[in-house]
């Protein structure tokens, strides 16, 4: 059976500008595209990731500058972790203190697991508050890294190579597991307290879902500081379909195919309520721009591109370039 790692995490913050020199300043992510939300085109979009933006290194925003304050609660993604390299753990506990970025002592998590856990994370927030994690991984270290545009800041070794992971917060756990290792293909690597693992075998990036059973616990409300969606790699079109048909059958209800330019989207509550999306592999990020200047300029969909000059001029202004540093 195919295994459906993750794809991509999409979040909702604050500020545009404060939200560019987080990801890409402090923690050193490519702004692999700099476009507008699809559904709503007042508000950017931007996508984080790896020199090309490839499936499962992604992390992405939509800032809403006035938006309202999300609640971490049951029926979310309520912490995203990233993935470093075991030997880079030392370079980022420095750089988080030297960017003022408060965080945990680092941590063993979920060692009982053996092969399948035993990651050391530091946990932290961004400046909306959305939970954030670095988690080191030895599958991850062979990855390349990105290096902003000849920054030496964050050597390429130490780079973050994309998503590790995400913790579910859920009332239903045993049915959100039960999907992801049902018809998503997921192996069920053990539980350790009220937390159940899963992991994406054969995959470097995106290999993690702890499902955490938050039964009683209040309810999660979208907004600035929380994840809006986890989404799930397919191959293509025809491998959408087939996973489709087969949660579906498992009892969710799925939407129609969406174009996201970038890639194509399904998405669907899963059990416990988190959004969850099917997303294909491509086209990818160089579809409308060259990979060298990935993320440089506004790119719209063909059905906005007409409305460009408005819609560039209603969004938040950019004018100071990352800091990269
Ligand atoms: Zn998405």
């Amino acid at each position: 059976m195919t295994v459906h790692a993750i794809h991509h995490v999409t979040a909702i913050s604050g500020e545009a500008r404060r939200v560019l020199d987080f990801y890409v300043g402090v923690l050193g992510m490519r702004l692999v595209k700099r476009t507008v939300n699809f559904d709503d085109p007042g508000a950017y979009h931007f996508y984080f990731g790896d020199e090309a933006g490839s499936p499962g290194s992604l992390f992405t925003v939509f800032p809403w500058a006035n938006g309202r304050k999300g609640r971490v609660g049951a029926g979310q993604a309520a912490e995203t972790a990233l993935a470093i390299p075991p030997a880079s753990l030392g370079f980022w506990l420095d750089r988080l203190a030297a960017h003022r970025v408060a965080h945990e002592l680092p941590a063993r998590r979920l060692a009982t697991l053996g092969a399948d856990g035993g990651e050391t994370v530091v946990t932290f927030a961004d400046p909306d508050g959305m939970r954030l994690a670095l988690a080191t991984d030895p599958r991850v270290a062979d990855l390349p890294g990105w290096t902003a545009g000849g920054d030496a800041a964050i050597p390429a070794e130490h780079a973050i190579r994309g998503v590790f992971g995400v913790t579910l917060w859920v009332e239903d756990a045993a049915g959100a597991a039960g999907l992801l290792e049902g018809p998503m293909g997921w192996r069920r690597a053990g539980a350790e307290g009220t937390t159940t693992r899963l992991v994406a075998d054969g995959a470097a990036l995106g290999r993690v879902v702890d499902v955490r059973d938050v039964r009683g616990f209040w309810g999660a409300a979208d907004g600035v500081g929380s994840v809006h969606h986890v989404a799930f790699r397919v191959a293509d079109a025809d491998a959408q379909r087939a996973l489709t048909d087969a949660v579906t059958a498992a009892g969710v209800h799925a939407t129609a195919v969406r174009d996201r330019q970038y890639f194509q989207s399904v998405y669907f509550r899963a059990p416990g309520g988190v959004l969850f999306e099917l997303a294909t592999d491509g086209p990818g990020f160089a579809v409308d721009e060259p990979l060298s200047a990935l993320g440089e300029s506004l790119r719209l969909p063909p059905q906005f591109e007409a409305h460009r000059e408005a819609i560039a001029a209603a969004l938040p202004t950019l004018e100071r370039e990352p800091a990269g540093a």
